[in-house]
C-alpha cells in the first residue's frame, strides 16, 4: 500500500466542508477514504485547514483499514499566508498555547506555516518567514515536549534553513531550495516532502483552464524542483511522497499517483519512499 504524507482533506472536495457536523461532510469523507483505498493508498497525512475537517476525518477514518493523521488546523501568523489552512497567532507564545489546545483535541502532529506559496508573477519569490529561528524553535520544542512531530511549510533557502535548524520533523514543499540548504537537509534528521504535483499539474493543464496562464512559470518551478529532488536523492536526503492533494489541479487519489510518478522520475524508488514513509506512519 502506498501512502501520501501531504493531503488536505478539507480542500478540493466535491462537498461543502464548512459544517463539521453535516451528513454530507461525513459521507463525502467516507467516499474519499474508499477512493484512496481502492487506489492502493492506505496511509494519509493531512495538512490541515481552517474548518478543522481533519477532526471529523479522524473519526470517520476509524471505519476503514486506513492510517490517517491530522494536525486539525495549521498555525500561521496573523496577517500572513495561511488563512484557509488553519488558525492564526500573533506570536510564538500564542502559538505554544494553540499547540497545547491542538494536543488536547488529539491532533496527531503540529503543522506550522513558515512562508507563503511561490509567486506565479515573480519567479522564485515568496513572502518572508512568518517566524524567526528562536520563535520557530520554541514552537517546535513545545510540540516535541508533548510528543508531537512537526510539519513545517517552508519555501526558499533561508526559510528552509530556519526550519531545519529549529528541528522540523518534516519540511513541506521546499521550493527554490539551493545546494547549501540541500546539504543542511542531508545532514539533518528532517524529512523533505517536496510536493511536485501542484506545479507539474498546472504546467500540464488544458488551454481552457483558468490556471493555463501560469503554465510556463509552473513548468519552470517543476523543472527546477525536479533537479533539486534528484540532487537530494544523490545526497541521501530522506524524502517522502506527499502530493498536496486538495490543492488546485491535484485531485484526491489521482494526485497521490501523480506524485508517485514524479518522485520515480527523480530517481526515487518505491522502496526508498516506503522506507521514509514508515518513519511518518510508525
Ligand atoms: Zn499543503
Amino acid at each position: 500500500m502506498l501512502y501520501d504524507a501531504h493531503i488536505h482533506c478539507g480542500l478540493g472536495q466535491p462537498f461543502s466542508v464548512k459544517k463539521p457536523d453535516s451528513q454530507e461532510l461525513k459521507d463525502g469523507l467516507r467516499q474519499m477514504f474508499e477512493n484512496y483505498l481502492a487506489l492502493g493508498i492506505g496511509s494519509l497525512r493531512d495538512g490541515g485547514d481552517k474548518w478543522g475537517v481533519g477532526l471529523v476525518a479522524k473519526e470517520i477514518a476509524r471505519e476503514f483499514p486506513i492510517h490517517f493523521k491530522s494536525p486539525i488546523h495549521g498555525i500561521y501568523k496573523s496577517g500572513c499566508y495561511g488563512e484557509f489552512l488553519g488558525q492564526s497567532v500573533d506570536n510564538a507564545n500564542e502559538a505554544c498555547q494553540l499547540i497545547e489546545e491542538l494536543y488536547r483535541k488529539k491532533a496527531d502532529f503540529i503543522k506550522i506555516i513558515l512562508t507563503g506559496i511561490m509567486s506565479f508573477d515573480d519567479f522564485g519569490k515568496t513572502d518572508p518567514a512568518q517566524f524567526n529561528l528562536a520563535e520557530l524553535r520554541k514552537m517546535i520544542d513545545r510540540a516535541h515536549d508533548l510528543g508531537l512531530q512537526t510539519m513545517i511549510h517552508a519555501n526558499t533557502p533561508s526559510a528552509i534553513k530556519i526550519a531545519v535548524e529549529a528541528g522540523a520533523d518534516t519540511i513541506e514543499h521546499g521550493y527554490s531550495i539551493d545546494d547549501a540548504a540541500l546539504e543542511l537537509l542531508a545532514q539533518s534528521q528532517s524529512i523533505w516532502v517536496p510536493t511536485l504535483a501542484p506545479f507539474a499539474n498546472i504546467a500540464a493543464c488544458p488551454d481552457h483552464h483558468a490556471m493555463a496562464i501560469y503554465r510556463s512559470v509552473s513548468e519552470k518551478y517543476f523543472e527546477g524542483h525536479q533537479r533539486a529532488v534528484k540532487k537530494a536523492v544523490d545526497l541521501g536526503v530522506k524524502i517522502a511522497l506527499g502530493s498536496d492533494s486538495g490543492a488546485t489541479l491535484v485531485p484526491h487519489g489521482q494526485g497521490t499517483l501523480d506524485e508517485f510518478r514524479f518522485c520515480q522520475l527523480c530517481g526515487l524508488s518505491e522502496e526508498k519512499l516506503m522506507e521514509t514513509g514508515r518513519l511518518l506512519f510508525a
